[in-house]
């Protein structure tokens, strides 16, 4: 009999670093390379050595654009990889956008602590740059949802839509026999653009890997706490500044903002979208929507192709830095959009170095914040944050507004996992943060009474 085994390289105990390793024979195929982000400890477990030689594994496939599950793919590349790496077109096209982007900042970072002397390592480095991406890009093979791609020998790929962001897929792996179905990121139902996730597809699985994100609670229901915030930081004369992830988040966003405006819920001040990355995700949104992409809701499609849902005709698109610097430290009530989600790094950093010791504004935490991240230090109540070695006073109003999420909380991915015409034979449960996945599996073994593990970093089980 031979031997199919399964290894977690990433997202186990943590919620980054997504990378599951299937083995048989000498076929090795990584569904996910993901960056570990937000604590120092995690960000230096991409210096660590992957657990296996890059340039033994076959193909590579990948769930979705975010950082977390294909942010590690140039560093793969230039440490040996030789193969392909199977995505969706969008996936594809945000990830290029993506890893430039981190490329960019790893190297600005980089430069910006050697100046100042307070990196570690000594001379502060990128873990990969540009030129790593663009070699990068040219192993990118485009895979069609719905059909059964062959990415490696006795390996097969069926991408399926999760509704989390454009072009996320979850993945239906054929490997040496065995079915092995990998969420990625669940998305929710009702996303405003995204059409629905599937269901499960027929059949039994061996295993089923799910994520956990949110896998210990349950989202709280639409409320106005988003336009209240907005409101009263109008009305005294503030601004509101919304970090974001640059995909998906920024376009939700985008499109609440607009109803809210329509309905007159909120003031009409300049919104500014200051993220280069956003914009140009924005731009890949805008063509699925006109070219009545199979991702888009049909709904969505017939009433806005031709026009953009995304701007209530206040929206300004900032795209170099003299444009996002004639916004610094507003003097004018408006809405800063700007990225990275978590504060960790980007334009954001720059707008909460000028707006949190300012009491007149507002800061709007619409994504999950990891740990370790200055996003989180805001919402657990820190009264200072450090910024590029500083120590910046908070006096502005943090808000957290948990409508927004794109991920499934427990109880969509319980109903996600009983979508399956049968029981998964077992479930692994990942990308939670320490307790929160194995909570999960504790809850679909009691629930569903399917054998659930949330594996340890680097186990290796055999199925
Ligand atoms: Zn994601």
């Amino acid at each position: 009999m031979r031997e199919v085994a399964i290894e977690f390289l990433g997202a186990a105990g943590t919620v980054t670093g997504s990378r599951f390793l299937l083995s048989c024979e000498d076929t090795r195929v990584l569904i996910d390379c993901g960056m570990f982000q937000g604590l120092k400890e995690l960000r230096l477990k991409n210096w660590n050595p992957l657990g296996i030689d890059p340039g033994a594994i076959s193909a590579v496939a990948i769930t979705h654009a975010h950082l977390d599950h294909c942010g590690y793919l140039p560093k793969l590349v230039k440490d040996g990889f030789k193969g392909k790496i199977f995505a969706t077109h969008y996936t594809t096209k945000l990830a290029e956008v993506i890893l430039h982007d981190s490329a960019r900042i790893q190297t600005e970072d980089a430069a910006y602590a050697a100046k100042k002397g307070f990196s570690k390592h000594n001379p502060p480095k990128a873990l990969y740059e540009e030129a790593d991406v663009e070699v990068t890009a040219q192993r990118f093979v485009e895979a069609p949802f719905h059909e059964r791609t062959q990415i490696a020998r006795e390996t097969f790929v069926t991408f399926h839509p999760s509704g989390h962001i454009l072009g996320a897929a979850f993945l239906e792996v054929e490997f040496f026999g065995k079915r092995i179905l990998f969420s990625g990121d669940m998305g929710r139902h009702g996303h405003p653009l995204l059409v629905e996730p599937d269901n499960i597809p027929a059949g039994q699985f061996d295993a089923l890997v799910t994520e956990s994100t949110y896998g210990d609670r349950e989202h709280e229901p639409v409320t106005t706490q988003f336009e209240d915030a907005i409101n009263r930081t109008i009305e005294r004369g503030g601004s509101v500044l919304i970090p974001a992830f640059a995909v998906d988040r920024t376009e939700v966003i985008l499109v609440r903002l607009r109803e809210l405006y329509e309905q007159n819920k909120i003031a009409r001040v300049p919104i500014y979208a200051d993220s280069p990355m956003a914009l140009k995700a924005l731009d890949f949104y805008r063509e699925a929507i006109d070219n009545n992409s199979p991702e888009i809701r049909t709904e969505v499609a017939a009433e806005w192709k031709g026009r953009d849902p995304f701007d209530a005709g206040s929206l300004h698109e900032l795209h170099t830095v003299d444009e996002s610097k004639t916004i610094n430290n507003p003097q004018q009530p408006c809405i800063i959009i700007s990225a990275s989600g978590m504060g960790t790094g980007g334009r954001v950093v720059h707008h909460l170095r000028d707006m949190l010791p300012n009491p007149k504004h507002t800061v709007i935490l619409v994504g999950y914040q990891a740990m370790g991240t200055r996003g989180r230090n805001l919402a657990d109540g820190a009264e200072e944050v450090k910024m590029h070695g500083e120590m910046v006073p908070v006096k502005a109003s943090i808000e957290q507004v948990q409508s927004f999420s794109v991920h499934a909380d427990g109880n969509e991915l319980i109903e996600w996992i009983n979508t399956a015409s049968e029981k998964p034979k077992r479930i692994f449960v990942v990308h939670g943060e320490a307790g929160v996945a194995e909570t999960f599996a504790d809850r679909v073994k009691q629930q569903l009474g399917i054998d659930a593990l949330a594996p340890k970093l680097a186990q290796r089980i055999v199925l």
